[in-house]
Formats: C-alpha cells, structure tokens, sequence
C-alpha cells in the first residue's frame, strides 16, 4: 500500500537482505527490546537472563553511566546520581517539573532560557532526553550483541496520551542513541499488534492498560487492512499501587495500628500488602506477616472475597475513561470485537472479570503483559525495516487534543478535533480585522476550551507584509498537518498576494497525563459556562468592528456629512455601546448595535453616496489629465 511510505526518509530497500530491526518499549520503570527472529517476536534477555531493563541510569564522575539493574542498586546510597522515572519529565519544563509533584528527588537547574530541565549529576547537567539516550543506548547495544549486527531501524512506544512535546523529546532521545527510528508507535496499538488483531477480521478493538500508576484504555478499529486508533482516554493516577494502599489500610486497621505509624511500618504495611495482593493471582489465600512496632508479630491471611470487596471501587473506576472513549469514538461495548489486557495489574484475575463483564466478552491475555507492547513493537519494525514486503500495515494514531488558533476576543478556534486520526491537514480561512492591517499573528493553541486562557499556547508565528486592505477582504488561509508521529506544522498564506509563512511546532517543553486529563475534564464541566463566554466574546468583537468601523468613519467625513443633532445623537449610541460592551450582557450589547446600526444607516447611505461622487470626479480629473498630456 503507498500510504505505508510516508514512514521515515533514509530506510532503503534491499529486498533479499534481512535487515535487523528491533521494538522498544521505553517504560517508566521498566524498558523491553524486542526482535522478531525466524518469523517470532520476542523480548531479548541481557546476560543475566533479564528481559526488564530498570529505566534507571547511575551517574559517575569519570566512567560511563550504569543502566538498568546495575544502577538500581545506588538508588539508596546515591540518590541525587541515580536518576529513575525520566519518562515522566519527557517534553516537560521546568516550571511543570517544579510544580506539578511528580517529586523527584533530582536536584533540578536550567537549561540556558529553553525552560528544559537538566538534572545535575557529578557527571554534569542531564537533561531527561540525554538520560533517556542512555536507556536506549543500553536497550541498542543489548540487541546488536544478540541479533549480531547493527540495527537498521527500531520502532518505539510511547503512551497514547503523549503530545507533540513528548513525542519529539523521545525522538530526540533516539537521534541521540543513534538509532533510526522508524516510527513512533502508541503502546495500545502495539499490544494489538503483538495479538495479531491486525491479521483476523475487521472490527473494532479495545486495549486495556491498567499498570502501577495509571490507567489507558484505547479504542482502535482494523479496516481494509488499516489499523486506526479511533479514541483515547485514560486516568493519570490510577493503578496497582491505589490496590496496595487500600490494602495497607485495611491491615492497620485489622492489627490495630495507629494512623500515625512510622514511614517505615507504612512501606513495610505497602509491601506486605502488594506481595499479598500479586499471591492471590495464583493461590487461594495469602499470608499475612506483619513486624509490629513493639517487637510483636501480627499474622493474618487475605481471602479473595475481602481483597475484592476493598479493590473493586477502584476497578470500578476504569469504568468511566472506558465509557468516555466509546462515546467519543460513537459506539457502544456491543460493538467491541476483542479486547486486549496490557499492565501488570490485568494479571489480576478479578481485573479480567470486570472487564469481560464490562465489554460482555473475555478479554486477551495469553501475552505477558508486561512484555506485549514490546512485542508489538517488534513485529512493527520488522515490517517497517522492510522485511515483510507482502505485509501492507500501515497503523494511524489520534492527536490526543484538539489543535486551533486564537482569534478575536481571546477565542480559540479549533481547526483539528481532538481525536481525529493521524497523519491529517486541515485547513481554515481568516480575514482581517481592521482596515490597512498589514500583519495577522498566528497562536497555535492546544486544548478543549474555548478561552485562550483555558488553554494551552504552543507556538506563535506572524504572517507580515500584507497588503492594507479594508477589514475583512484578506483571506488567510491557516492550514494544520499532524504527521504520522503526531509533530504538527501551521502555515498561514494571503491567497490575494500568496504571501506565506509556517512554523513547525518546536513544541514549548511541558505536558503531562494528568494536564491532559485536566484539561478534557474541564471542558466537559465548563461547556455550557464556555459556550455562553464565547457568545459573550464575539458579541464584543461585533461591538468593536462597530466601534472602530464608525469611528473611523466620523473622523474622515462626520463633520460633513452630518448634522449637528446627528452627530450627537451617534455619538451618545456609540457611548452606549461602549459602556454595555464592558459588562456581560449580551443582549444589551446586542441590542446596542441594532440600535447604531439603525440610527446611522442614512449616514452610510450618505457616505456611499459622496464616495460614488468622488470616484466619478476622479475619473474624470484622470481623462482629462490624459488628454493634456497628449495636447
Ligand atoms: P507501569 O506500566 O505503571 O510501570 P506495570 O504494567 O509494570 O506498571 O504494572 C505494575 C503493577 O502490576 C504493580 O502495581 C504490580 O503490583 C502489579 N502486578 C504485577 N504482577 C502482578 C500480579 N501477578 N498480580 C497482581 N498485580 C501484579
Ligand atoms: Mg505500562
């Protein structure tokens, strides 16, 4: 299929030459490489026999970084050097590192004014995409030792929810390591992959990742052969270790331990309970041991009947994210063919039940699924590398925010939906808004509310040069293009003249899960108290084009044109409107207008007259000029 070469420039075709090609799944805790090897896909172990690579990277002063186990070790002696979690800081800034209370421990400075954070370590200042460098760097080396042979390309995973920033630090992080990457492909999307839902009939697909920290649920559709992601939605802090804490706290109160416990009999209460919790996905019951304080041992057992009735509300909660993707992808669970279990927490027995009765089928869970976005990744790249020359897969992705620009009254008008499948361009006109504007300034925004002020800036450009014109004939046309890893570019062209302008969305370092969480949950809370402000707002930029267009008006040929009692009369309308206009009625402005618009129509019949009137004296004066010069 033609549409699978918009994949990455510089993969050339060498048909009967296996090239070597690998999946990534760069985690937050833990990152996989995959390979397909004699027509299977699988995870590749280090020496030790790991598949896991702790995304952990030790920094020394004067040897190379350790990656993975060997680093985990320092976690606890070297703090400030051990740097884990990046993922979590990829494509942020460092306002949004400091605020936001991811609380890593890191000891944080700034990146001369890009707002990129770096970490510092005695190996020197890291920024989270150098560290990030290093874990593939590790995740390379370990697959060129095992395949024998230098990688051609790699296809890597990032979380569904990751924006424009995140996505462009990771390819920054795999530029670094020297990798070409292939593509960038959502981690629900290769878990389907890894099950081959690609290969069976046509229909529509849910993935449900429920992993330590945070829930996503993605909705794609296999059509033609084509897979599509049709939705996304999630919750950024809902996992296994919301199960742990419940469990914990269950078991303070069953040994009678105070609430003010030590933080060590809390981490102790966190361990017992997750060990507790992960033995009863294989046995019948669990032990309970507990060191009390006093030197006493508190024992106990875990039945599957009291574990359910503490963890099921936060089963439950999955519930509504699952909800949201099928109305925004307009369907309902009878329309779910298969649905695929992705995170450690879907090894959960009670977790696959919940979810066979939500979707009314049992869901997938064959693959590890720890290691199946890995996997899918794999088969991916060895498709993409070019071995595959029959395999005509081409995986589209949704953008995970709606994307528009900011006009007139702090508006924002959205050009791409959110959702909407990638790659894709989108087009919208634009005019001028004043007579003689020569320059038009683009605000590329991202977000679901209708404020510039809800939402959030990623790029700003001008368009300048423009011809002057009276307000309103300029047409700028402002197109949108999403490539097929989700980077955007906006250019704005004057039709009239063809002057043109773009920007590629150098996105401004600096979003997370949970901003995007908020943000689509506010819209939905705000909409009706949005939708009224928007009304509100472009009644006052009416109001204004009414102003200024009249103003404008009376200073050239107010004095002329009109009587004395009629220029005072739209003089105190025109005071009316701009006192309404301040306040939040937009009837009263409404109504302002009407009423200036009624009062100075034998006014704008007078001027389109004089204007007439003057045109035709003009040419006149112009023949006649001509006809001296041939005298
Ligand atoms: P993340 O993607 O957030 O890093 P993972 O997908 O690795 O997380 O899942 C980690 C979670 O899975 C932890 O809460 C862990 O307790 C849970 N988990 C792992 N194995 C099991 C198991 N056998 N039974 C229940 N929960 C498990
Ligand atoms: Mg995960």
């Amino acid at each position: 299929m033609a549409l699978l070469q918009i994949s990455e420039p510089g993969q050339t075709d060498a048909p009967h030459q296996h090239n070597l090609a690998a999946g990534i799944d760069l985690g937050t805790t833990n990152s996989l490489v995959a390979s397909v090897r004699s027509a299977i896909a699988e995870t590749l172990p280090d020496q030790e026999g790991h598949h896991l690579l702790p995304s952990i990277v030790y920094y020394t002063k004067n040897s190379a970084p350790l990656v993975g186990h060997a680093a985990k070790q320092f976690a606890n002696t070297d703090p400030l050097n051990t740097i884990a979690s990046v993922k979590r800081i990829m494509g942020r800034g460092l306002k949004d590192v400091k605020t936001t209370g991811t609380r890593l421990p890191y000891h944080f400075v700034e990146n001369e004014g890009q707002g990129m954070p770096m970490i510092r370590t005695v190996a020197g200042d890291k920024s989270p995409v150098q560290v990030s460098a290093d874990i593939l760097n590790a995740l390379k080396k370990r697959a060129q030792d095992t395949l024998d042979g230098k990688l051609s390309g790699v296809v890597i995973t990032v979380p569904a929810y990751f924006d424009d920033a995140q996505r462009q630090a990771t390819k920054d992080a795999a530029t670094l390591a020297g990798l070409n990457v292939l593509r960038l492909l959502n981690e629900p999307t290769a878990a389907a992959v890894a099950y081959g839902l690609d290969k069976g009939a046509e229909g529509v697909h849910a993935i449900y990742d429920l992993g330590g920290g945070t829930f996503d649920i993605s909705i794609l559709r296999l059509h033609r052969g084509v897979f599509e992601v049709m939705a996304t939605a999630g919750d950024s802090a809902l996992g296994g270790d919301d199960l742990d804490r419940v469990i914990a706290q269950w078991l303070m109160r069953q040994a009678n331990i105070d609430d003010d416990a030590e933080h060590h009999q809390i981490r102790e209460l966190l361990d017992v309970a997750r060990t507790a919790k992960e033995t009863l996905t294989t046995q019948e019951t669990a032990p309970l041991n507990i060191q009390l304080d006093d030197g006493i041992q508190w024992q106990g057992e875990l039945t599957h009947e009291q574990m359910n009735e503490l963890i099921d509300p936060f089963i439950q909660k999955t519930r509504l994210p699952c909800r949201r993707a099928l109305r925004d992808a307009g369907l309902t669970v009878e329309d779910i063919s298969e649905i695929v279990m992705v995170g450690g927490t879907t090894r959960m027995p009670r977790v696959r039940e919940k979810v066979g009765a939500f979707f009314k089928r049992p869901p997938h869970v064959d693959i590890d699924p720890d290691k199946v976005v890995a996997i899918g990744a794999a088969i991916q790249a060895d498709i993409l590398a070019g071995n595959k020359p029959d395999d005509d897969m081409l995986l589209l992705d949704v953008i995970p925010l709606s994307l528009g620009i900011e006009t007139m009254g702090g508006l924002v008008e959205k050009i791409i939906p959110r959702n909407t499948t990638i790659p894709v361009a989108r087009a919208q006109d634009f005019t001028t808004f004043k007579d003689g504007q020569t320059a038009i300034a683009i605000h590329v925004m991202q977000g679901e509310r209708e404020l510039v002020l809800d939402c959030r800036s990623l790029a700003r450009f001008e368009l300048r040069g423009i011809p002057p014109m009276v307000a309103g004939a300029a047409r700028i046309r402002v197109t949108f293009q999403v490539d097929a890893d989700g980077l955007l570019s906006v250019a704005a062209t004057e039709e009239t003249t063809g002057l043109h302008s773009e920007i590629t969305v150098k996105p401004s370092y600096g979003l997370q899960d949970s901003d995007i969480e908020r943000m689509l949950k506010d819209s939905l809370e705000h909409a009706q108290e949005d939708v009224a402000t928007r009304t509100l707002r472009e009644q006052q930029v009416e109001a204004d084009r009414v102003i200024n267009a009249l103003r404008a008006a009376l200073k050239a040929d107010g004095h002329f044109l009109l009587k004395q009692h009629e220029f005072l009369e739209i003089n105190a309308a025109l005071d009316d409107l701009l006192r309404v206009k301040e306040g939040t009625d937009i009837h009263a402005i409404k109504k302002a207008i009407e009423h200036l618009e009624e009062i100075t129509q034998s006014y704008a019949q007078r001027r389109m007259d004089s204007a007439i009137h003057r045109a035709m004296k003009g040419h006149s004066v112009d023949k006649f000029t001509e006809k001296t010069d041939y005298a």
